[in-house]
Parts: C-alpha cells; sequence; structure tokens
C-alpha cells in the first residue's frame, strides 16, 4: 500500500530526529571527556565555591545555579542540591508541570533557608506580533497558575517570581500584572520578584531598573550574541541599580552543529558570562552529572585560558552558525507569511541543541501552526543576522507537531 507523504514524512523525522536524538542521549557525554573531569571534583570533595549576592534581595548565591528546564532526573536535582547549589530555577510551563513537581519533590523536608527557587509565570495572551499585553490579559489567569506553581512546588512561597518570557518595555511595566505580583510579594508568597527576557534584553532591563519594582532580572547573555556589548552595559546599571541578576543562555546552544559532532566549550562559555561580576549567577541547564561537575569547576578558577578563548572562536574558524537563535527579530518583517521564526529557531536549538523534545513541542504548539509553514513558498525571502538557512530548519522542526507524545518523553 502506497504511504501518505506525511506520514511518510512524519516516520522519517521520528526516525531521523527524535530516535536519532534518544539514541545519541545514551552514549557516553561528549562533555566528560573535557578537561577538568568530574572525577577530579569528586576526588578532592572540596569544591571551591564562589558567592555572589543577588542585588538588594540580600540573597547569597554561589555563581552556579541550576536552570532545571532541561533536566528529568531527580537524582540530578538531588546532586545538585547536595554539591553545595542553591538555586534551583524552573517555570510554570516547564515539562507541562512535571518540572516544578520534581523540584518539589527535592526540596521537601529540607531547612527552608538552605535553598532559594525560582519559577515563572506567563502573562497571557500576549500579542506575538508586538511582545505586547493585550486587553484580554488576565491578572486572574496569572495568579491561578502560580497558585499552580506554588502547588507543585510543595512550598508556602517562592523565593523569585518572574514575569517569564517579556520582550518589550510595555510588557515588563503592564501595570495589571505587576500589581498582581506586588500583590503576592506583599501576601509572602513570594520574597522577590523579577523579569526574564531572551529577546529585546537592554529594552526590557531598562524597564526592570524604571520600574523600580522587580528585585531581580533573568536574562540571556552569552559569548555569541551579536548586542553582547548592549546586554553587558543593561546588566551593569540594572545591578548598579541593586538588582539581581541572573545570566541564562550563558551556553548559547550547547552544539555548533546539528549533528553534535562540535560541542561548544560549555566550561569556557559558563566563565565568559561569570566573568563579568555583575552577573551574580547563571543557571546552566545541565542534564548530565558530569556536566554538572564540569560547570561547578569554573569556580576553580573563572580565568579563560588561550584555549578556551580559542574554543569559544571555533563556530567563526569551521564556518558554523550554532543551534543559538539571537532573537534579534530581524527575520520578522522579512516573511511575507508573518512567520514567528525567532520562536520557530528556538524550538530548533531545544530539539537539537539541549534535546528537550517537550519544550521543543511546546514553542511549536504556542504557535498554532495549521501546516508545515514553508511549503507552499517557492523562494525564501529572510536572511538571518546569524546565517541560519531559516527556512530549512523551519521545515525540519515544524514536523514535531505531528509525532506521538509517547515519542517525545
Ligand atoms: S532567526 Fe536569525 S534573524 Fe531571526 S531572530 Fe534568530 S538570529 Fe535573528
Ligand atoms: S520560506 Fe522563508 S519567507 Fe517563506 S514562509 Fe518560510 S521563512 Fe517565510
Amino acid at each position: 500500500m502506497k504511504q501518505s507523504t506525511s506520514t511518510k514524512s512524519r516516520r522519517d523525522f521520528i526516525k531521523k530526529s527524535v530516535v536519532g536524538l534518544a539514541g545519541a542521549s545514551v552514549l557516553p557525554s561528549i562533555l566528560s571527556s573535557q578537561d577538568a573531569p568530574a572525577a577530579e571534583v569528586k576526588k578532592t570533595g572540596k569544591q571551591k565555591f564562589i558567592y555572589r549576592t543577588l542585588g538588594n534581595t540580600g540573597i547569597k548565591v554561589p555563581i552556579v545555579s541550576m536552570g532545571v528546564m532541561n533536566a528529568d532526573n531527580p537524582n540530578l536535582v538531588k546532586a545538585a542540591l547536595e554539591s553545595g547549589i542553591v538555586h534551583l530555577d524552573t517555570a510554570w510551563y516547564y515539562q507541562r508541570g512535571r518540572n516544578e513537581e520534581m523540584v518539589g519533590s527535592m526540596v521537601k523536608g529540607r531547612p527552608r533557608d538552605s535553598f532559594v527557587v525560582a519559577t515563572k509565570v506567563v502573562g497571557d495572551p500576549m500579542d506575538r506580533e508586538t511582545g505586547l499585553f493585550t486587553e484580554q490579559t488576565s491578572p486572574e489567569a496569572f495568579l491561578e497558575k502560580f497558585e499552580t506553581s506554588l502547588k507543585r512546588l510543595q512550598l508556602e512561597y517562592v523565593d523569585i517570581l518572574y514575569l517569564h518570557n517579556v520582550v518589550r518595555r510595555e510588557a515588563a511595566l503592564f501595570k495589571p500584572l505587576l500589581d498582581v505580583m506586588l500583590k503576592l510579594k506583599k501576601q509572602g508568597k513570594t520574597r522577590f520578584i523579577g523579569v526574564s527576557t531572551h529577546r529585546n534584553e537592554p529594552e526590557v532591563i531598562q524597564a526592570a531598573i524604571d520600574s523600580k519594582a522587580y528585585d531581580v532580572v533573568l536574562t540571556a547573555y552569552n559569548f555569541k550574541q551579536p548586542h553582547r556589548d548592549q546586554v553587558k552595559a543593561a546588566i551593569a546599571k540594572a545591578a548598579a541599580a541593586g538588582l539581581g541578576i541572573v545570566a541564562m543562555k550563558t551556553q548559547a546552544g550547547v552544539y555548533w552543529d546539528k549533528e553534535r559532532q562540535y560541542p561548544i566549550n560549555m566550561k569556557a562559555a559558563l566563565k565568559w558570562a561569570l566573568l563579568d561580576e555583575n552577573v551574580h549567577t547563571a543557571i546552566p541547564g545541565f542534564t548530565t552529572f558530569d556536566q554538572m561537575n564540569l560547570d561547578l569547576t569554573v569556580m576553580e578558577d573563572l580565568t579563560l585560558t588561550a584555549k578556551e578563548i580559542e574554543d569559544l572562536k571555533m563556530g567563526e574558524k569551521l564556518g558554523m552558525t550554532g543551534l543559538y537563535c539571537q532573537q534579534c527579530e530581524r527575520c520578522l518583517p522579512q516573511c511575507p507569511k508573518g512567520l514567528e521564526i525567532p520562536t520557530l529557531m528556538r524550538s530548533y536549538m531545544y530539539a537539537y541543541g539541549y534535546r528537550n523534545m517537550t519544550a521543543a513541542r511546546q514553542a511549536i504548539e504556542s504557535l498554532d501552526l495549521k501546516s508545515i509553514p514553508c511549503s507552499d513558498c517557492t523562494l525564501c525571502t529572510v536572511t538571518c543576522a546569524q546565517g541560519f538557512a531559516v527556512r530549512d530548519k523551519i521545515y525540519d522542526i515544524a514536523r514535531i507537531k505531528d509525532v506521538p507524545e509517547e515519542f517525545l518523553v
């Protein structure tokens, strides 16, 4: 019997992409063969820790925290806490709630002042084209989600509640949501409030300063950002204004290539961000014990070695763009179909860089795509600032919406 094209392409995708990714995950970690191996840390049992204070919050944390987003192994969270990591970053959205549940079960029974939990809640709806909240954006829905987060976390309060994924000044200052967050702070359901941003960061960070309401900023910050100087300047201003600064996406997509033959030197990338003393902590999303131990070793010496500096230029030398989309939005006006290309590229990075297929699928689902979006476009008119072949990547990743859920777990 003849297979339909869609069935065939779905099977091909599962075969080439999902199963390929799952299979690769049982290989020994590429990272474990990098310098500064885990054994060194375990052997000495004396991991040096560098602490910084999250601005005026007064919360003192090691400069290496845990971004739990991509982790699904509770023992890894437990090991992180037992290694001395204090700050766990999760979100209402991650793994459809399982991520918060896992964090909750791992902190349960520990002294409440021995860990710092941050979660993030999105404001809904947000106009995707403008990045602005609308008249329909509901503070009640935000509140309801946050109450769900507390239940999943089994906590009476979190340490930091972020307004998640903000891309515009107006959104950061959107009064109905800011008011509800301030109310939650007053009620003691969160000790501090923050805003998270991985697009248009300098504008959002400036808004956080101007708000005189936010305590913490969680921002993308890495060596690959073309606008890293502007992000750095915004971070410096925010830190001077007393905000706590948490860096994310420090490892910039983890690999230079989709085939995962060329890993980004994660230790070097993390050092690069933490060398900026205005960054108080970073939340690398390690998913293995080796990666965790490797990340912890940055505290032994933050200096970038000559080799590490060279490694951070590897993409340039190999002519590889990497998997990290800068979310600069330059592609948006170029696509006649108005595709949300930054979100599609983010999904691609989740799948091929992080191997977090649930997050990849969730990002695609948020777009409500009716079909493979580029299929009736004969010529791609988009020139990506980063040099991505966006059409190919969209073709590749958009099919994930048709992959059965069981293949994604
Ligand atoms: S796809 Fe390219 S142009 Fe579009 S946001 Fe990402 S890096 Fe920028
Ligand atoms: S092929 Fe290019 S121009 Fe056409 S829909 Fe896709 S991204 Fe947009």
